[in-house]
């Protein structure tokens, strides 16, 4: 029986729709995930909701449906102008009337939108925070009828956060003006303090509160030493992610213009985006990256906040993260999809100085000083842990992991350690006898007994620790002192040079009441183990078949000028591919296949499926 496409999304049933049924024939989707029903259940009964979910959770669905269940216009309230046009674009295909008001309307759509939302003829309206405050916007909401406010990016009111946004405290407005209307504020800051901050600031103090769990159980975490990381880069991308869309992240606008180049140079479709290149053009990258398969960002952190393209394959960090949340919100941009994807980070030596030294040398009050060093250690003791990553992660943002993970560099390849006291007390002897006045390659030097000039000089081949370490090479020696450093053993000065001081925390190695264990760095980079990303493809017949529904789908999304991942998510041409499906009702039944889309697109799908087939 094929589907009857006029009344694909109308409830012809005397019985208004569940939540359920709208998951299925809306978003094509079977079951709600995590907290989804709970917080569906409160915020459509009329009630608030604090929900907290890790990028990629789902939050989307906590304010959509039941907006599609209450009468009357749910409103949005987001910070990021492209990511409302593309969450319009995504509700339109899949049949929801959904709108929004930003600075990128004329003035005639702008009324055309206001009209509708009068008329009662649309179920989401979207709008920036600073335009939904303007008189003229509340004056349009008090005649209409309200069925919810969500607050998208919450954390957005806090003014510790990394992205406060002044529009954001007015929210709290919206509590008097509109005290029937149920209101529900959504973020994926784990922070303890910071959940508190939004609550208070956005008059939600009593309403009910949703955590879900923050585990990305489908992103591989992975800390790879550096040796030489471009190159480290590229054998990794090369690898695993030919023609993926992937985030490389690298801390100086400087670097993050080299590396595009760079990776140009090699042929890869990458582009640089930071805060120093015209707006413009940061524009056009942002939207190739979305609209195109498999663009590589380089990027530093101004890029990433509100970009939801569900099918980023790889995060990679060239520079280590200034702390664990930073660390944790950038990699959970790969994969929201589900689907496969990698965390890939090099870490060494230099990052641990540079980052040390940065700590000492900011201009923070000692309040704040502290956090942020807090914050560093538990960043570098994540680079240097033996145990699983991932329990490491969660149990920083207090969620548990009852067991090793099995999908993190640590689990696949279990780092060996080795009794390092004596190295360490070695290293710390020849900082101190040198005065704490060199940095690490002098001192590797002198351990090493090297023939130098500038060391008889200085009389420090007549110390007793000249060439104590010559039973170890120099790579060894820097893995000591980078992990003396990374535990807070040796303290970096800012004298510019990298020089190492003595910390209150090496006495009880030097007096011979602490052990060391040391992390083993490996000769080379790991030869990874276990399941690969692309053995989803084993079987050539598969891949033609993925690349030929990937050309469909975007053919289909430039003809509508909005990105590919809209109109299908790589998990549903997965499924495709698995199941190669002939029929409407074998494809209603793929995750991701709601009706209108059905409508719109099945027959496209269907006969690419038939011509791939008929071909193999
Ligand atoms: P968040 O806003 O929390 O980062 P989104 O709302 O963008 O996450 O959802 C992440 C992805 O998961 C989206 O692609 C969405 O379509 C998908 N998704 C959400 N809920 C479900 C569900 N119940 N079943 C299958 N996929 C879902
Ligand atoms: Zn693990």
């Amino acid at each position: 029986m094929s589907p009857d496409p006029s009344l694909a999304l109308e409830n012809t049933a005397d019985t208004p729709d569940t939540a359920q049924q709208i998951l299925r024939r809306v978003f094509g989707y079977e079951a709600f995930r995590g907290q989804q029903q709970a917080v569906i259940d409160t915020v459509a009964g009329g009630r608030d909701a604090f929900v907290i979910m890790p990028t990629g959770g789902g939050k989307s669905l906590c304010y959509q449906i039941p907006a599609l269940l209450r009468p009357g216009l749910g409103v949005v309230v987001s910070p990021l102008i492209a990511l409302m046009q593309d969450q319009v674009a995504a509700l339109r295909q899949a049949g929801v009337r959904a709108a929004y008001l930003n600075s990128s309307l004329s003035l005639e759509e702008q009324r055309e939108v206001e009209e509708q939302a009068r008329s009662g003829e649309l179920d989401l309206l979207y709008a920036a925070p600073e335009r939904l405050l303007t008189p003229r916007t509340l004056a349009l909401l008090e005649r209409c009828e309200l069925a919810l406010f969500a607050i998208d990016e919450a954390h957005c009111v806090s003014q510790w956060g990394h992205d406060f946004r002044p529009e954001y405290l007015q929210l709290a407005e919206l509590a008097q003006r509109f005290p029937a209307v149920p209101r529900v504020a959504l973020t994926a800051t784990a922070d303890e303090r910071t959940r508190h901050e939004i609550r208070q600031r956005l008059s939600l103090e009593q309403s009910e509160e949703f955590i879900g769990g923050f585990d990305r159980p489908n992103i591989r975490y992975r800390v790879t030493r550096k040796q030489n990381a471009r190159d480290q880069l590229l054998r990794f991308m090369a690898a695993e992610h030919k023609g993926d869309a992937g985030i490389v992240y690298c801390l100086s606008r400087k670097k993050v213009d080299a590396m595009a180049e760079w990776l140009r140079g090699k042929g890869w479709p990458a582009l640089p985006y930071h805060a120093g290149l015209d707006a413009e053009v940061r524009r056009r990258h942002q939207e190739r990256f979305l609209k195109e398969d498999g663009v590589v960002m380089v990027a530093t952190i101004a890029f990433g906040m509100g970009i939801d393209k569900p099918n980023v394959r790889f995060v990679a960090h060239l520079d280590l993260p200034k702390s664990l949340e930073a660390y944790y919100q950038e990699t959970g941009r790969a994969g929201r999809d589900g689907l496969p994807a990698n965390a890939w980070m090099s870490y060494g030596l230099q990052d641990v100085l540079t980052l040390r030294q940065m700590m000492d040398g900011s201009e923070a009050n000692e309040t704040q000083k502290r956090v942020e060093r807090h914050k560093l250690e538990a960043m570098l003791a994540f680079c240097e842990i033996t145990g699983c990553r991932r329990q490491s992660l969660l149990s920083y943002f207090g969620d548990t992991l009852p067991a090793p993970c099995g999908n993190c560099d640590t689990c696949l390849e279990p780092v060996q350690t080795w009794d390092g006291t004596e190295a360490a007390r070695k290293a710390l002897s020849c900082c101190y006898r040198t005065g704490q006045r060199f940095g690490v390659t002098y001192l590797i030097d002198v351990l090493r007994g090297k023939d130098d000039d500038r060391i008889r000089r200085l009389g420090h081949d007549r110390l007793s620790v000249y060439g104590l370490g010559s039973d170890m090479d120099a790579a060894q020696w820097r893995s000591v002192f980078r992990q003396l450093i990374a535990r807070g053993l040796l303290s970096v000065d800012l004298d510019g040079h990298g020089s190492l001081r003595l910390t209150e925390a090496c006495r009880p190695v030097l007096r011979g009441e602490e052990t060391l264990e040391l992390r083993k760095d490996p000769a080379r980079a790991p030869r990874k183990r276990g399941a690969d990303l692309r053995s989803r493809f084993d079987d050539p017949a598969d891949e033609r078949l993925f690349n030929a529904l990937r050309a469909c789908r975007r053919r289909l999304a430039e003809e509508q000028g909005v990105p590919p991942y809209v109109i299908f998510h790589d998990a549903t041409l997965m499924e495709m591919v698995e199941y190669r499906p002939d029929t409407y009702e074998q494809l209603r039944l793929l995750n991701g296949v709601g009706e209108k889309k059905l409508t719109d697109y099945g027959d496209a799908f269907l006969e690419v499926i038939r011509e791939q087939g008929v071909d193999a």
